[in-house]
């Protein structure tokens, strides 16, 4: 049996059905398609990820006497040529669940129809396949508890696959371009944030590292110190993740044997539930990318994008807990999950700006973007998903970072300019402590917040509630 194995968002050997089982039964040609069509790298340091990435895959197939061939152009129609040339028997590949990796799939199943060239799809790289979980249901699932216990009930992660033994290259000569780029002769993109010096490390070596890692010393505690961003207590494992170079089964795997605690494990195991959830709402609503679950949302007029929208996208708000979420964005392509949601509530919320222009805001900077993660938690965030947060939670991130960055580390990490305030001011540099006798600020640098919170709070409750005249199921 002869396979062309189609690495995708899988960017891994161990863990990687498609491959497992094309090396068990016969001769591979790993390949990857940088396909315009598909581009999920627009910022210069995802695609240096992706580079190093590619790079690494190649590497690791190197002791096989195999190497990686990397194209560029539409999905459908090199594997097709390809399929030809190396007189494949088969294309195999894990499933994908954005809607233009699932149009490519469909085109390429029409390309082979009748060619004798088979294409076999595995079922999706994740815990609890999205396409039979809400089998048995009158609709697909709207709520997260029930959808994660119904999963937990009635799928049992399989073990991780081991890498294969042998992954024999298949004994065909192409010739130049025919046979592709050799990813490690790729020039790493200009521009954008270092990796190396924000403590990422691309490729599979590198996120098992950083999974052991976080198994020795950060799950402890994971429950009660996820949410403070000033300390690493998070596994920062998205970004490994998004690119496939460990299984969401690896990670459960590990974490289920580890001696954490159960309330650290299971915080953890929740979490990783989160993400099944995304996927799964994007699989059964592909339009959620740029469209509310809720339809009565889109009747919401958001304020237009414009000097406020800069203003955030920079860091430059005024208000500590957002600036400090947006710059540890622009300056390390990564950012804490509570900064996440503050920065998040904040935009769409306080400043009124669709919860659209966040999402492409994140798409384009995050080093993890995750399609489905990052769309159904803006959704979330924004009060339009399908079990999301009630539209009267507006998160106030004076008392969010009081809560959670009581010492203001996390600020003053990534604000300068507020480094010096006391821990009282932190949070809210404008508030005058009342021994204090001059008005001038005493933090130049730093501006003004753009809106008043409590009277944005209120107008943003007002546009809310015109929404609840008229949609009946609103909670
Ligand atoms: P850990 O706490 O160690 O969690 C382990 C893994 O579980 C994560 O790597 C991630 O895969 C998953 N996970 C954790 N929290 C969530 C969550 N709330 N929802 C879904 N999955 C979760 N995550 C992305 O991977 N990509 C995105 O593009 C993305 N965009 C987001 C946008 C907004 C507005 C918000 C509020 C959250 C977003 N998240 C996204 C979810 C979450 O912030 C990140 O997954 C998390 O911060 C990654 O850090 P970690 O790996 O240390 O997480």
């Amino acid at each position: 049996m002869r396979s062309i194995v189609w690495f995708r968002h899988n960017l891994r050997l161990s863990d990687n059905h498609p491959l497992y089982e094309a090396a068990k039964e016969g001769e591979v040609l790993p390949v990857y398609i940088d396909d315009p069509g598909l581009s999920l790298f627009p910022d210069p340091a995802r695609r240096r990820w992706r580079t190093l990435s590619l790079a690494a895959l190649d590497r690791s197939l190197e002791p096989f006497g195999n190497r990686l061939h990397l194209f560029a152009g539409a999905s459908d129609e090199i594997l097709q040529d390809l399929a030809r040339r190396v007189r494949a028997d088969t294309i195999v590949a894990y499933r994908g669940l954005v809607p233009e990796d699932r149009a490519r799939e469909e085109g390429l199943a029409t390309r082979l129809a009748g060619s004798g060239v088979r294409l076999r799809l595995w079922g999706f790289d994740c815990l609890y396949p999205p396409d039979q979980a809400s089998e048995g249901r009158p609709g697909p699932w709207k709520i997260f508890s029930p959808y994660e216990r119904s999963c937990r009930s009635r799928f049992f992660p399989e073990r991780p696959l081991p890498v294969p033994e042998r992954i024999c290259p298949i004994p065909v000569s192409l010739n130049g371009g025919e046979a592709g780029q050799s990813p490690r002769s790729q020039p790493l993109p200009e521009g954008g944030r270092g990796l190396a010096q924000n403590g990422f490390d691309p490729g599979e070596a590198g996120a098992a590292r950083r999974f052991q890692d976080f198994l020795a010393t950060h799950i402890q505690g994971y429950a009660s110190r996820r949410d403070f961003p000033g300390e690493i207590s998070t596994s920062r494992l998205s970004a490994h993740l998004a690119a496939g170079e460990i299984s969401v089964r690896e990670v459960v795997a590990g974490v289920s044997g580890s001696p954490a605690s159960g309330a650290d494990r299971e915080k953890f195991l929740s979490e990783i539930s989160w993400r099944e959830f995304s996927s799964y709402l994007l699989f059964h609503h592909p339009g959620m990318l740029t469209e509310p679950l809720r339809k009565e949302y889109a009747s919401l007029a958001p304020e237009r994008e414009g000097e406020a929208f800069l203003a955030w996208t920079r860091g430059k708000t005024g208000i500590p807990f957002v600036d400090a979420g947006m710059r540890e964005l622009a300056e390390t392509g990564w950012m804490h999950n509570r900064a996440r949601m503050v920065a998040a509530s904040f935009l769409v919320k306080n400043l009124g700006i669709s919860w659209v222009a966040g999402e492409r805001w994140f798409a384009e900077k995050l080093l993890d973007y995750d399609p489905a993660n990052n769309a159904a938690s803006w959704q979330w965030v924004a009060g339009c998903g399908t079990d999301a947060a009630p539209f009267f939670r507006i998160m106030n991130p004076v008392l969010q970072g009081r809560r959670y960055d009581p010492q203001g580390l996390y600020v003053r990490q990534y604000i300068p300019e507020l480094a010096l305030l006391p821990d009282a001011r932190i949070h809210a540099p404008w508030m005058r402590v009342s021994s204090q006798t001059s008005s001038s600020p005493d933090t130049p640098d730093y501006p003004e917040p753009l809106v008043d919170l409590f009277v944005s709070r209120k107008a943003a409750l007002q546009r809310y509630r015109s929404l609840r005249h008229f949609s009946p199921d609103f909670r």
